[in-house]
């Protein structure tokens, strides 16, 4: 529901129980020899935002008891930022239930914006090398969704207030997916996921926690593809999530 439909909804709603009380009025003073039986006259307009609550409350509420299936429909409906309006697809996010991982990225690219599906391009390929690599897989033991499930233009960070409305969706997804870890993929998803705003650099040397996760921050795939230097650093931080997770380490790689 937008901004506006709840607004009519509540002018609606207040006019019903002004109604409802007027009536209460009439009836109450034909059946009362004293005249009416009313008390103070409540404030109309308080009991409709009561009864209409905002759409991100009414959003909030719903996600509190959906499942991944539901997050996915609501996602795909969501008009909460101006995102909407520029995407072709929502891309809530895939994978396995109780997964190892979970890797978050920032948002949806040009390829994922037409699929649906989370890092599907180039980028995305590489990421699942990067899985392989420590003999994960994203259909068998990986989930991979990101901080905004709509493509932001031009491809640029999405904006703050973004961020704070699409971010509800992953906490439930991660809430439903239970992954061992976390692998967060640069440093815009790390900063809205963890609400920390060093540098991705002082971020990878340590083990953080989100919600009690283990999670590990490291470079993007895209950017490592730009800037092939990253590959020793991201494989150090691969092999701290597979040190985590006791998992088989490829050899060779780096
Ligand atoms: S980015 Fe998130 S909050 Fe914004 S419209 Fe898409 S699903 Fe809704």
């Amino acid at each position: 529901m937008t901004q506006n439909e709840t607004e009519r909804k509540r002018m609606a709603a207040e006019a019903v129980l002004e109604s409802a009380w007027s009536l209460f009025d009439e009836v109450g003073s034909y059946l009362s020899p004293s005249g009416t039986v009313k008390g103070d006259r409540p404030d109309f307009a308080a009991r409709a935002v009561e009864l209409i609550p905002e759409p991100r409350e009414q959003s909030d509420r719903a996600l509190q008891r959906a499942s991944l299936a539901q997050v996915e429909s609501m996602v795909a409906e969501c008009t909460l930022c101006q995102l909407a309006s520029g995407r072709t697809k929502s891309v809530c996010g895939e994978g396995a239930m109780n997964a190892r991982l979970m890797v978050i990225g920032e948002g949806p690219g040009a390829e994922e914006d037409r699929t649906g599906r989370p890092f599907v391009g180039k980028a995305g390929q590489y990421l699942d090398s990067w899985l392989s690599a420590i003999g994960l897989d994203r259909t068998l033991n990986t989930y991979i969704a990101n901080i905004v499930k709509c493509r932001p233009p031009e491809n640029r960070d999405p904006y703050p207030e973004e961020a704070q409305a699409c971010i509800p969706y992953l906490k439930r997804q991660i809430a439903l997916v239970k992954p061992d870890a976390i692998l967060c993929v640069g440093k815009v998803a790390a900063h809205f996921l963890l609400g920390r705003d060093d540098t991705l650099h002082a971020m990878r040397s340590t083990v953080h926690r989100f919600e009690g996760i283990p999670t590990i921050i490291t470079y993007h795939p895209a950017a490592v593809l730009r800037n092939l230097e990253l590959r020793a650093p991201v494989w150090e931080d691969l092999k701290r999530v597979a040190s985590l997770l006791s998992l088989p380490v490829a050899k060779g790689r780096g």
